[in-house]
Order: C-alpha cells, then sequence, then structure tokens
C-alpha cells in the first residue's frame, strides 16, 4: 500500500517498494524491469562501479581514462564549427588547463558558462582536439563565497535502466539501508557456517558488507573495490555463489524425489552383449567405467541425471548407444538429440549400421522431415515401432509424442541452454514417471563451471582416447604462406590421405559464411585442378550434405571444404590433415573440437591455423595454446581465463552465468568453501535455504520453478 509505514520489526523482503518516499505506479515498473521488488532487492542491487567525488583533482594531474572532479575558472567558452559544431569551455586552475565539450547546448549555458565563472566539474578525460577534454561534464557554477560540499563516501555506479537516474536509485536504496537492522534482514548463512566452510572469521557481516558496498568510505582502497576483491565483496559473492548452487540442488533433490521407470534388463536377453560382441573394437577402460556408472544410474527407481564429459573422439557415442540399449531391453524407447542436423544424421547413420543387424531400425526426426514423411516418423515413435529415436531439437516440440520414452540422451550440451535442458525433463514425463537423462559434452567443463552450472548432475568422465590414435600436430601459420599451405595438401592428398579446409565465420553471419566457403572451394579448384573437392555449409538441403559427406568418407573426394558446421561429430579416420582459416576468430574450446576431426586414425595428423596478420596479442597467445596442447580440459580453462564462462559454454548460458557479484574465474576459490557450506546449511538450516534462493535468484526464473 502507498504510503503504509511498516512496522520496524517487518522483513525487508516483504515491504513493497511503493512503501518507500517518491514511489510511485510508473517508477514501480521501471524498478520491476531491474528485477527489483522489494526493499530488501534494492540492499543487493550492487554498484557496477565507483566514482571519486571525494577529492577535487588537480588539472595538471589528471590521466586518460580517469573520472575526476575539478574545480577551475573558466578562460575562454566559445562554439566551434567543425563535421560537428560544438560549444568548448577552457578552464584552468593553478596546475594546468583542459577544455570542456558540449555537442548539445543551450544559449543560457554559453552565458553561464562565461570567461572568470568559477565551477565545479565532473567526468572522464578523453584525448582531445585541444588535447585532454571532457565531454558532457555534469558541471556546477560556484557563486562568490560558496563553498560546496565533498562527498564523504564514493560514489556507486548502479545498474541502472532507461528513465532510472543514478540519483534516484541512490536515493531509494538509502532510504533502505535506512530500515537495515538485524530483525529486517536476516542473515541466512550462520557465523558458524561461514567459519567453518572458510577456514576463517575475516569477513565483515552481511549487514557491514552492503553497507561498505553502497557507501564505501573516503579512504577506501578503490582499486580493491573495482577489482571485486575487497572482503565486503567477497562475502556477497559467496552469498550468490552459494544461493546458485542450492538452487541447482535443489533441482537435483527434486528430480532425486520423482520416479523413472526401473530399466534392470534380465542378464540373458541382453542387447547389450549382442551388440558389443559385433563392435569392431572393444571399450576402452573408461568407456567401461562411464557405462556402469550409467547402468546403475538406469536401473535406479528415480530418474538419471548424468553429464557424461569426454574430450573429441574419446568414444562417447558407443556409451549412449549402450544406454539406449538398455532401454530398449526393457521394453522402453531411447531418445537421441544432437544440436545440428549434420550432427544427428551422423548419429543416425552411426546408430543404423549398429542397431540393425540387432534387429532395430532407428526412428529419425529433424525439422526438415517434412510431409508424409514425418507423419510416418511421428507415427513410429508414437506407436513405440521406433524403439531408439534420432533427431534434432525438433524431438522436442508438443507435437511429438513417445509411446514410453525411458531415456533421453542429449549430445553436446553446451549448445543446448540450460533451459532447454530442463525443458527436455519435462518430455516424456507422466504423473508417475519422468525419463532418465543423460547429457554428452565434448566441451571439457573446467571444474570451476561445473561445480557452478551443472550442481544439479552427477558427472562421468572418460579420460583416455581409444588406442592408436596419433596426436594431432598443431602448427601456426600466417597466410601470407598460403601457396605453401596449399602444396601441402597436394602432398597429402597424392599420399593417399584427406584434407579439411574450414571457413570460419564472417561477423555472425552464416549466409556470409557459406558465401566464404563457395569462394574458397572454387579458388581452390582452380589451385589444385588434380584434386577432388567437395563443399559442406549450412545452407545445403540436406540429401546434398549427406551426399558430399558420404564422398568424403568413402574417399571419393580428396578435399572438404566446410564451414564450422564439421565442428562436431564428423568422423573420417582417412582425413589427417586440417586446415583452419582465420582461427583467431574461434573460441579454443571450438578449434579444440574441429582439431579433433582429424588424428583419428592410425597417420600422423596435422592441423595448420592459417591466421590473418595481424594477430593481436591474446590471438597469439590463445593460438599458442592451441599449438602446444592437445588436452581438451586444459584448452578450456585457459579459454576461461582468457574469455570468461559465457564464451566458454556458448551465449544461451550467459544468463545463467550472469552474476550480480561474483566472477567464477576470479572467485574459483570460493567454490569449494561454498559447497561444504551448501552441504551445512542444508543438512543443520534447511529453512534457510528458501529465502536465500529467493533472495539472490528471486523472480529471475534461471533454473525454471524451483
Ligand atoms: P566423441 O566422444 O567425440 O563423440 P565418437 O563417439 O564419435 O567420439 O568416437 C570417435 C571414433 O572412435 C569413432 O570412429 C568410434 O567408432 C571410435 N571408437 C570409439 N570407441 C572406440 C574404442 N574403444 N576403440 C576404438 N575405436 C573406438
Ligand atoms: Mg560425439
Amino acid at each position: 500500500m502507498p504510503g503504509q509505514i511498516p512496522d520496524s520489526t517487518t522483513e525487508l523482503s516483504s515491504i513493497a517498494l511503493d512503501s518507500l518516499k517518491g514511489v510511485g505506479p510508473s517508477l514501480r515498473l521501471r524498478l520491476a524491469g531491474l528485477h527489483l521488488h522489494n526493499v530488501q532487492d534494492l540492499l543487493f542491487h550492487l554498484p557496477l562501479r565507483y566514482q571519486d567525488r571525494t577529492r577535487i583533482a588537480p588539472i595538471g594531474r589528471v590521466r586518460l581514462g580517469q573520472d575526476v572532479m575539478l574545480e577551475a575558472e573558466v578562460l575562454s567558452c566559445d562554439i566551434e564549427f567543425g563535421r560537428r559544431r560544438s560549444l568548448v569551455c577552457r578552464i584552468k586552475d593553478g596546475t594546468g588547463l583542459i577544455s570542456l565539450r558540449f555537442f548539445h547546448f543551450s544559449a543560457a549555458q554559453k552565458t553561464m558558462l562565461s570567461p572568470g565563472a568559477h565551477l565545479r566539474c565532473f567526468g572522464e578525460i578523453r584525448p582531445g582536439k585541444t588535447g585532454f577534454e571532457i565531454y558532457h561534464p555534469e558541471y556546477q557554477i560556484i557563486k562568490t563565497g560558496e563553498e560546496l560540499p565533498l562527498s564523504n563516501s564514493l560514489t556507486p555506479i548502479y545498474p541502472a535502466t532507461e528513465g532510472l537516474q543514478q540519483t534516484r536509485l541512490r536515493n531509494l536504496i538509502d532510504q533502505a539501508l535506512g530500515m537495515l537492522a538485524p530483525d529486517t534482514l536476516r542473515d541466512w548463512i550462520p557465523a558458524t557456517v561461514l567459519g567453518s566452510a572458510l577456514g576463517h572469521a575475516g569477513w565483515p557481516t552481511l549487514a557491514q558488507a552492503l553497507r561498505y558496498l553502497h557507501h564505501p568510505p573516503v579512504n577506501a582502497p578503490i582499486q580493491q573495490l573495482l577489482d571485486g576483491e575487497h572482503p565486503a565483496q567477497q562475502r556477497l559473492a559467496f552469498e550468490e555463489l552459494l544461493s546458485h548452487r542450492l538452487c541447482l540442488r535443489r533441482l537435483r533433490q527434486l528430480s532425486g524425489s520423482q520416479r523413472a521407470p526401473v530399466l534392470q534388463p534380465e542378464a540373458s536377453a541382453s542387447l547389450r552383449q549382442r551388440f558389443l560382441k559385433q563392435l569392431p573394437f572393444s571399450l576402452t577402460t573408461a568407456q567401461h567405467k562411464v557405462s556402469e556408472e550409467i547402468r546403475a544410474d538406469l536401473s535406479q527407481t528415480n530418474p538419471m541425471l548424468r553429464l557424461l564429459q569426454g574430450d573429441v573422439g574419446s568414444g562417447k557415442t558407443v556409451v549412449a548407444a549402450l544406454a539406449a540399449l538398455q532401454a530398449v531391453d526393457c521394453g522402453y524407447q531411447a531418445a537421441i538429440m544432437a544440436p545440428t542436423e549434420l550432427l544427428a544424421e551422423q548419429h543416425y547413420a552411426n546408430f543404423s549400421q549398429w542397431l540393425e543387424p540387432l534387429g532395430i531400425q532407428p526412428g529419425w526426426l529433424s525439422g526438415k522431415v517434412k510431409g508424409r514423411q514425418r507423419a510416418a516418423a511421428l507415427q513410429a515413435i508414437g506407436d513405440g515401432t521406433a524403439p531408439v529415436v534420432i533427431g534434432t531439437h525438433a524431438l522436442f516440440q508438443d507435437e511429438v509424442r513417445f509411446h514410453r520414452l525411458g531415456l533421453v540422451i542429449i549430445d553436446e550440451q553446451h549448445r543446448f541452454g540450460v533451459h532447454q535442458r530442463l525443458a527436455l525433463r519435462e518430455k516424456g514425463s507422466s504423473e508417475h514417471a519422468r525419463p532418465h537423462q543423460l547429457v554428452m559434452t565434448a566441451t571439457p567443463i573446467p571444474r570451476t563451471l561445473a561445480m557452478s552450472a551443472y550442481a544439479d548432475l552427477d558427472v562421468s568422465i572418460i579420460n583416455e582416447l581409444p588406442p592408436g590414435r596419433t596426436p594431432v600436430n598443431t602448427v601456426i601459420i600466417a597466410n601470407t604462406r598460403r601457396p605453401e599451405v596449399i602444396e601441402r595438401i597436394h602432398q597429402a592428398c597424392r599420399d593417399g590421405s584427406q584434407a579439411y579446409w574450414v571457413c570460419t565465420l564472417i561477423e555472425e553471419s552464416e549466409a556470409l559464411e557459406c558465401q566464404a566457403a563457395e569462394v574458397t572451394a572454387q579458388e581452390l579448384q582452380i589451385q589444385l585442378p588434380d584434386l577432388r573437392i567437395g563443399l559442406v555449409h549450412g545452407r545445403m538441403k540436406s540429401v546434398e550434405k549427406t551426399h558430399v559427406m558420404d564422398a568424403f568418407k568413402s574417399g571419393e573426394l580428396n578435399l572438404l571444404v566446410a564451414t564450422t558446421v564439421i565442428e562436431v561429430g564428423v568422423d573420417v579416420p582417412n582425413a589427417s590433415l586440417m586446415i583452419i582459416e582465420n582461427p583467431e576468430r574461434l573460441g579454443l574450446a571450438q578449434l579444440h573440437q574441429l582439431r579433433g576431426r582429424v588424428g583419428r586414425g592410425a597417420r600422423a595428423s596435422h592441423c595448420l591455423l592459417l591466421y590473418q596478420t595481424p594477430l593481436s596479442l591474446q590471438g597469439k597467445q590463445r593460438l599458442g595454446i592451441m599449438r602446444d596442447s592437445t588436452d581438451g580440459f586444459y584448452i578450456a580453462e585457459q579459454d576461461l581465463i582468457l574469455r570468461g564462462p559465457g564464451q566458454v559454454l556458448g551465449t544461451q548460458q550467459t544468463g545463467l552465468m550472469s552474476f550480480r557479484m561474483a566472477d567464477l574465474v576470479r572467485d574459483a576459490d570460493l567454490l569449494d568453501p561454498v559447497k561444504s557450506a551448501a552441504d551445512l546449511l542444508e543438512q543443520d538450516y534447511p529453512t534457510h535455504v528458501g529465502p536465500l534462493i529467493e533472495r539472490w535468484l528471486g523472480d529471475r526464473e534461471l533454473y525454471g520453478n524451483v
């Protein structure tokens, strides 16, 4: 209710924002847009950075990029007519001269800033025509004899939106701080929990941390604050990570309380044995181990939620097939979903080859399956004649009804968002049971990310490659040496090997990328007239793609020019040379995936990273990592350090990873303490879990309805 004054012991989380001074309906809407609904939310709306308005800087000592407050006298104020008209005001103090520049200004402003006037201004120092300049500073004229007060704390800059100014937010947050008391804001992490998780008790309390961060004192270590390393920030980062973890754990418990089909085949009638017998190789120790983990999960009464990690080429598909067969053996269906058409087709081809001898005809569904074919596919899925179904995300559209779905397998999980992962759990669920879920990823997920983004999953890791692989030798070459590279392809193909030429994304446009690949294929054909060259890209019809892929597989084609569509799944052991054009445009994890397409046979393989000159320092560093390592986990960790979690997990995941205070790279050392605090809290203070999740995640629905 507007104007209603809450009791001084009411929890701030239950006080609506319109009880604050100055909050009407329109402001309330704007605040809601920032996920601010109650007074507690305001306290946890934390500054992005700080400005120092506690002191006046001498003009002679300002540096580029600094935000500074100046006090000075106006020397001149003139309109400059250039490409853009601007008002330029020269000011000086006892130490130097600087210009203020306004692109939007009024006549009144010009008069006010006339020579001799004294002013105080604030803004960022940037390079300008007249030397250092400040564009559109905030400023105030000082009347003779007047003394303007200085701020006695650093000025917080908050995340804001259109139509909501910093001063307004500051005012509201100050009101909220005025209501902050032990009764009104509960600290849900008992000091004992914090102390035993961290092994020290050196952090401020929750209330102290909040007060400090909204108003850091004059002498606050500003660099430490900007870096997020201050104990007050660490205290909150810890709490934020803890609440994310608790939220994912809650999801996990939720599924633990659900029932799943018990997939426990009789030992005698096992498709598994027949399948293993007809495989041309035997499982590696690691494949065997994870396969047993999965087998045990599937025979439980609650749904499996398992992440299968294994470096590219480690043989995850066979493990998936074994899991699928366990479902089939028990009279259930298994669905296998891949993120791209091409990868789904590869799986379809593999599964068909493996399962048909066992008398199983896999079903196939993608967005491109239309008309009568689609109706037939839907029918086979619906009546159970397709015990194993392979496809793209089309498998999870509403019109698709499974007969008896027992297991969902998602390949290359990182391409799908967390939301999708959760949505898929719903698919095929009935009142009584939900299917088991296996997600597979070839992008090794650094432990820090795994602990936060996948805390709701059990993890199995395939940590060895099948025998007989030779590590890929990676070379970094400037594109000025293209002729040598082309000669190298010639050589390799003459020796009976095959090669890939990968064209990378140009400015996020698939169309342009495909075009570039077409042009490249034509050029290479001119330069290598005796080679048979094929082309695949994302805009080709799927029959055409399949046709080209088959031709490459069977050795009819020597060289395959492709876009990054071949990143995942393509498996041609005879290919031993890969050229990646403009590798500096790609993430390391993606390069690692691409490179994994070679080195699958007995032949020594090479990957040439053909970069565009000049290469930035960071670019050099990143390609250097590729050259020096073939360990997917190491590469992913380096990528995480260099580019951050959003990039490593793919953009779909960035929502999940946008913490307010925490930073997974910077705060990696908090993750183990967070884990133990989560355990303690769940065990000894179960009632604290809900409010903590609510406080940090509130209406954000990152993880669906918890
Ligand atoms: P990924 O883990 O990248 O999905 P795949 O499942 O595509 O790897 O397997 C890569 C290649 O290794 C395939 O050709 C597959 O048949 C082969 N492979 C898988 N397991 C073994 C094994 N135990 N021994 C030999 N080759 C294997
Ligand atoms: Mg795979």
